[in-house]
């Protein structure tokens, strides 16, 4: 199956970011929807802000894009005080090389996290960039990820790649 992530875990506070560091990543693409924080949440949380401070101290550059809009996009990135990109009509690579260029950036330092197969992953593999896959943090997603989560759900079942059965053993 080609949709496979490099890495497979359960949440973002589960990420290794010593292995991360050690594959020579230095720009992680961080997904928000049932990523970062729940898909029905306008709030930031600890877990999301302790999570970009720790990439940040390993000087790896945080930075986020979704397919959702401006608004919401915006809030999480000056929040936090990393680069943002919304309406990114992932699973296109045209937000990756955007980044390439004015990050000068090489795709084998790059690598995606996210909770969709159908955008996130699939964007790791049209961008040729390296990708780690979360369970989505709740199972409500946004019209943004509804339709592409049915693909998912789809894919995996035929696939059978199950929730939880492939932690770190990628
Ligand atoms: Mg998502």
């Amino acid at each position: 199956m080609i949709l496979r992530p490099n890495i497979y875990i359960k949440s973002i506070k589960d990420l290794d970011i010593i292995k991360i560091k050690n594959l020579g990543i230095k720009l992680l693409i961080i997904d928000i929807d049932n990523t970062l924080v729940p898909s029905d949440t306008k709030q930031i949380n600890d877990e999301a802000i302790k999570f970009v401070k720790q990439l940040k101290q390993y000087q790896i550059i945080p930075i986020i894009i979704s397919n959702n809009i401006n608004k919401r996009v915006s809030y999480f990135g000056k929040i936090l005080d990393i680069d943002y990109y919304a309406f990114s009509l992932k699973p296109l690579p045209f937000r990756f090389w955007q980044i390439k260029r004015k990050y000068h950036i090489n795709r084998h330092e790059v690598m995606i996290i996210g909770d969709q197969l159908m955008t996130d992953i699939l964007f790791a593999k049209s961008s040729r960039i390296k990708s780690i896959l979360v369970d989505p943090i709740i199972n409500k997603d946004n019209i943004f990820g509804k339709v592409t989560r049915t693909i998912e759900n789809f894919i995996r079942k035929i696939d059978k790649f199950e929730k939880g059965a492939y932690y770190d053993k990628m």
